[in-house]
């Protein structure tokens, strides 16, 4: 088999699941906690590599809560938001939506309209600077409850930062029913904004249903359970309603046993619009240049296969007619260009 790599790292992507701290890399925690020396981070690349190795899924909880605690001016939001696009921009990513969970800033005494600025100062910067067009998805941490909920659709209602295009469903999902969520769902797509809970990640397919049903879901986090439900898998191809895959994510937070047992070829099969993401990218070893080389290996694909899953991510996202036919454009370009050698 060939050494796909070098044709992934040019090829230009999307990437629709990915969180905001979650994508803090070693280099961008180091710069926060140069900024707060308070905290017990190390700040130096060799302490930070062996902070940033995970024993468990408790320790990847504690070490993640540690990134938000550096999180603490608007500053440091504009910090962390520009330097994720810059590590998107070395890896071709062109367009990505940014999970952001505005809740655990505001909650923290950040300023809320400051929250705003410091994010939209970053997607201008990031898109004339680095070339990475960026948008927002505002989403509920559900551990947090319908407070979290009620906040979270308050500032993606009243505030709607120009960026922001969907409304999303994180954290636990045993013990965190979705339907509790529908009043909050329901404003902010009155409010025009997209649907895109997690849903079927740890739990069955019913939590997928529930996200359609109930929430309205126009794609779903993960989803990893939805090949347990034939007729789940035929609504969702019917409907062109995406998943967003994360293998490695799947594998780190045991979702799925391990990478040969993942079910993304069933989905695949089943014509169910697959996208490709590294949802919490350094926290899991990975980045959207890996996932999409496991997602080669257990799809069986080639470049111009690989080039096909860099469409469903521009299909399935939220960019306008024009952005996705010039993205489109661009990723059949490039591996035309590459084929021809
Ligand atoms: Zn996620």
């Amino acid at each position: 088999m060939p050494d796909l790599r070098p044709f992934i790292a040019g090829l230009p992507k999307a990437e629709l699941h990915v969180h905001h701290v979650g994508s803090a890399s070693p280099r961008i925690v180091a710069e926060l906690a140069a900024r707060h020396p308070d905290s017990k981070v190390p700040t130096d690349p060799e302490a930070l590599a062996d902070y940033f190795t995970f024993t468990d899924f408790a320790h990847f909880i504690e070490v993640y809560l540690s990134v938000v605690d550096l999180v603490r001016t608007p500053e440091d939001v504009r910090l962390l938001t520009y330097e994720v696009a810059r590590d998107m921009a070395r890896q071709n990513i062109r367009y990505a939506e940014l999970t952001i969970t505005p809740y655990s800033s505001t909650r923290r005494g950040i300023d809320e309209k400051a929250f705003m600025e410091a994010i939209e100062d970053a997607r201008r910067a990031a898109e004339s600077e680095l070339g990475v067009i960026l948008r927002w998805c505002f989403d509920i941490p559900g551990e947090a409850g319908l407070e979290a909920a009620e906040e979270t659709a308050r500032l993606a209602v009243d505030l709607h930062p120009e960026g922001l295009v969907s409304f999303g469903l994180g954290g636990p999902e045993i013990g965190v029913p979705r339907p509790q969520f529908k009043p909050y769902f329901d404003r902010a797509r009155a409010a025009g904004l997209h649907s895109v809970p997690h849903a079927g990640e740890t739990t069955g397919p019913q939590t997928v249903w529930d996200a359609i049903n109930d929430l309205g879901a126009e794609r779903i986090g993960h989803g990893t359970s939805a090949t347990q439900d034939p007729e789940l898998l035929r609504y969702l191809a019917e409907h062109r309603i995406a998943l967003e895959v994360c293998p490695t994510s799947n594998i780190a937070t045991r979702a799925v046993a391990d990478l040969d047992q993942h079910p993304v070829k069933e989905m695949v099969q089943a014509g169910v619009l697959v996208t490709i993401n590294s949802d919490d990218p350094p926290m899991f070893g990975s980045d959207l240049n890996n996932e999409y080389a496991v997602a080669a290996r257990l799809l069986d694909l080639d470049e111009r296969g690989l080039a096909g899953l860099a469409k469903n991510a521009v299909e399935a996202s939220f960019l306008d007619a024009a952005g996705k036919a010039r993205l489109v454009a661009e990723i059949d370009t490039y591996t035309e260009t590459w084929l021809a050698g």
